[in-house]
């Protein structure tokens, strides 16, 4: 198997490339549009054709790569069914299949850190987007996030998982590029917690300042900006 995992330093954002082997079909998870021509380079020197790209959710801290990747690639572009985004070509519910190649991901809808957030499995390991990142968990304060629903996504879904499954979430701001469900439940400060109320109540007081880039990104990501209109 294929897995790349490259890192973007403006915005600490983990992207995922995946693939069964050289010369075969590949996909992409939350890319940066920043990166693409990066990412381009990677598919091609592994001589890899990126047939779809995913995004967790409707990223709030950089501008997605999903649609310029599409215009290069003509891969499909796929989110979950709640999503924003105007330029999907399939919205998935939670527990669909999304194959390429020999690779299955399944499709777990984990709300919380906004009403748009998936997670996505493959065999032993998940791609948790903003839902459980490597110590910390993401924010519920915007984006119609709810601390109750993410508490139901960490407890009653991702932690369910076999302990041993690897954890890939969408950023890391402390160098560390991957985590176990187990390290997670055990040592994750913000999942010490023994009820719903109890997570909320940290959730709803964390009181941090909006991401910079938030007023930008967010719309951007809603229309899908490529790099020309991005470079304009
Ligand atoms: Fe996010």
């Amino acid at each position: 198997m294929i897995f790349e995992q490259l890192f973007d330093s403006k915005s600490s954002t983990y992207t995922y490339i995946i693939s069964s082997g050289k010369g075969r079909e590949a996909l992409i998870i939350d890319p940066v549009i920043e990166n693409t021509n990066e990412y381009i380079k990677v598919l091609k020197n592994l001589d890899l054709q990126l047939v779809k790209v995913i995004d967790t959710h409707i990223h709030a801290d950089h501008i997605s790569g999903l649609n310029e990747l599409s215009k290069r690639t003509s891969c499909s572009k796929i989110m979950g069914e709640k999503s924003g985004s105007e330029v999907l070509d399939i919205r998935v519910k939670d527990n669909e299949k999304i194959k390429i190649e020999n690779i299955e991901l399944i499709s777990m809808y984990t709300p919380g850190h906004t009403d748009c957030s998936y997670s996505f499995l493959m065999k032993d390991r998940v791609f948790t987007g903003d839902t459980l990142l490597i110590n910390a968990t993401g924010r519920t304060d915007f984006q119609s996030g709810s601390s109750y629903d993410a508490y139901d996504s960490l407890f009653n879904k991702l932690l369910k998982l076999p302990q041993k499954t690897l954890v890939y979430p969408a950023h890391d701001y402390n160098g560390k590029k991957y985590s176990t469900i187990e390290n997670e439940k055990n040592k994750n400060p913000r999942l010490q917690v023994s009820s719903a109320e109890e997570y909320a109540e940290i959730m709803d007081n964390l009181n941090l300042a909006n991401p910079k880039m938030m007023d930008v990104a967010v719309p951007a990501n809603i229309k899908g900006l490529t790099l020309n209109q991005l470079n304009k």
